[in-house]
């Protein structure tokens, strides 16, 4: 009988394949006594060697074939492999206890991993994969077994695990990968950015699944609803298949349809399409959706998912990259925006009660300096490369804007008085996202090049919900007419200080405001690549007197179930009167 799982869609699409099962190898050493401690303990030292090797080798391959941030997780795992703690406590027990190194190392594993596993941060629980990751290598060395791996699959397979760990996924058979289904993980996991960066279908969060199935069997993966099928019956099978086939054809059409270039509106309006990226490795990809550069690159992504600060070098080198993949089009580089939900485990001091109000985003990177320049000195070199913008993210007043830019134009100074290279003609903008930054939207537009606001925070900001609560989900709300009038209130604002506005949160990307936000004035918006053709399609059926028309009726309304019954009515009549121009006869039924 089939069994349909609910899980969190962290990548969309769907994938139908054989199950290749992930099981990290249980090793139980066996424990027995020794008489030379100093022979035991250089076993270990070779083991670890072996270790190295392996990671050294790991680390360089995929910053030749992935990218630095990918690389890096292998830098995190060869400081954990040196941790001075473990040695010298293998050495103190060998000597204390005189009993087998592979036994101990098994028991330090399984100790330091319950020491974290009461750690309530979700990035020190992190960790344990990583420090287990590590231990498990060296248990192996020991040993002289293979560790298991997901490096070369023999063929096309969805995989399914407990847990992907950082190693694990980076080190992935991409080419035969189809879709990942696992008990563990979240959005913000490592495997999740990668899943989406290489467009994997892929749910996680399933709890029992790789206890559900059997390698062979078949499974669908539907990342997009969050829904996984085991051995599905033959209609199931069909049905998805059909669903594959038809999510593929309108994604095709769609960028078919889409056009090169700028995206008109049916009466000739242009309105620009952007990509938002959080890997290097994104960029290219998001090229073959026809995007018109980069709206948004999360540069804090480079910070994540490793256990010490990205040098000025890496984060320069990621920069260019992206930068030159795009040129000529243009890329908006954000300054870090950690904290909230994405939190830096080595720059988070102290566990805050509020994270989303707390120190986050530009408020940290004024409070380090250091960092701050750095990474402004990072992206000024990496400017030469391409056509760069930078915005600020989180900007809540005039103070906090001008000090950003005394920061950025003290790294100018710097750079023009050692003598490097960079564009002086960078454009520097500040993301709307907060109210009081909408209120203040005049005079932020006298002091800055341009406007992009982040919708996903200015409606949990707006509406006081906080974005992650997943009980407070349905009151989280783009329709809400609270959050519709600081939209319009900025765009209006923006247009009479003469400065672009562009929208680059989710809401963005949802075909149902498409109309809409043209309506309102809206002639940028920036999106996940995903959603992209779907968007494009909106514009181009759209007609720029109509869609004011919408704004208009939209904006006078109070209630946001109004809005919304509004929108999905909008939406169906545009669907028929597609169909009308593709196919009058079908339209005519
Ligand atoms: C936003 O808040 O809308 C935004 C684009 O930024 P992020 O989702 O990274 O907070
Ligand atoms: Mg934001």
């Amino acid at each position: 009988m089939e069994i349909s799982l609910r899980g969190i869609g962290v990548s969309p699409g769907v994938a139908i394949g054989p199950v290749v099962t992930f099981h990290v190898q249980a090793i139980e050493p066996p424990r027995y006594g020794i008489t030379d401690p100093v022979a035991e303990l250089s076993r270990y030292d070779a083991a670890v060697e072996k270790v190295r090797f392996y990671l050294l080798r790991t680390k360089d391959r995929m910053a030749d074939e992935v990218d630095e941030q990918h690389a890096s997780i292998f830098l995190a795992h060869l400081v954990i492999l040196d941790d001075v703690a473990l040695r010298p406590e293998i050495e103190r027990r060998l000597n204390a206890e005189k009993i087998n190194v592979d036994f101990l190392v098994q028991d330090l594993i399984g100790e330091y991993s319950k020491l974290l596993a009461n750690i309530e941060d979700p990035m020190v629980r992190e960790k344990i994969a990583d420090f287990s990751d590590v231990g498990r290598r060296i248990l192996h060395a020991l040993l002289d077994r293979e560790v298991d791996s997901l490096e070369h699959l023999e063929h096309p397979c969805v995989i399914v695990a407990g847990e992907l760990s950082p190693s694990e996924t980076a080190n992935m058979d991409m080419a035969n990968t189809m879709g990942l289904a696992t008990d563990e993980g979240g959005r913000t996991s490592h495997m999740a950015i990668l899943a989406r960066a290489f467009e994997l279908p892929a749910v996680v969060g399933l709890r029992y699944i790789s206890k559900q199935v059997m390698p062979g069997d078949t499974i669908i993966v539907d990342g997009t609803n969050g829904v996984v099928v085991i051995r599905p019956e033959r209609a199931t099978i069909t049905e998805y298949l059909a669903e594959k086939r038809r999510q593929e054809d309108e994604r095709r059409a769609l960028i078919r349809a889409g056009g090169d270039g700028p995206c008109l509106t049916q009466d000739g309006v242009q309105i620009e399409t952007f990509a938002n990226i959080d890997l290097p490795i994104e960029a290219s990809e998001s090229l073959k959706t026809k995007c018109m550069g980069v709206g948004l690159y999360r540069t804090e992504y480079l910070f994540m998912n490793r256990d010490s600060l990205p040098s000025e070098d890496t984060q320069y080198r990621a920069y260019k990259l992206v930068l030159k993949t795009m040129a000529p089009l243009p890329v908006t580089l954000r300054t870090l925006d950690i904290g909230g939900d994405k939190m830096v485990s080595y720059l988070s001091e102290r566990k805050e009660s509020n994270p989303q109000l707390g120190w986050r985003s530009i408020r940290f990177c004024l409070d380090r300096p250091d960092i701050f320049k750095a990474q402004l000195r990072a992206m000024y070199r990496a400017s030469v490369h391409g056509n760069m913008r930078i915005k600020f993210p989180m900007i809540s007043g005039l103070d906090e804007l001008r000090e950003a830019m005394a920061s950025a134009r003290q790294v100018r100074e710097d750079l023009t008085a050692r003598g490097v290279a960079f564009d002086p003609k960078v454009k520097i903008g500040c993301m709307i996202e907060i109210a009081a930054a909408v209120v203040l939207a005049d005079k932020l537009a006298e002091e800055c090049d341009f406007f992009s606001i982040g919708t996903n925070d200015l409606i949990q900001y707006a509406l006081a919900v906080d974005r992650t609560n997943e009980r407070t989900a349905h009151l989280y709300d783009p329709s809400h007419p609270g959050v519709l009038r600081l939209l319009k209130q900025t765009i209006d604002t923006a247009r009479a200080a003469g400065i672009p506005c562009a929208i680059c949160g989710e809401m963005a990307g949802d075909p149902l405001f498409t109309e809409l936000l043209v309506g309102m004035g809206f002639d940028s918006l920036s999106m996940s690549a995903v959603s992209l053709p779907q968007v494009r399609a909106e514009i181009a059926n759209t007609r720029g007197v109509a869609a004011k028309r919408l704004a208009k009726t939209v904006l006078s309304l109070g209630s946001a179930q109004e809005i919304r019954e509004l929108l999905v009515q909008r939406s169906q009549a545009r669907a028929t009167l597609q169909l009308y121009r593709t196919d009058p006869a079908a339209g005519g039924e």
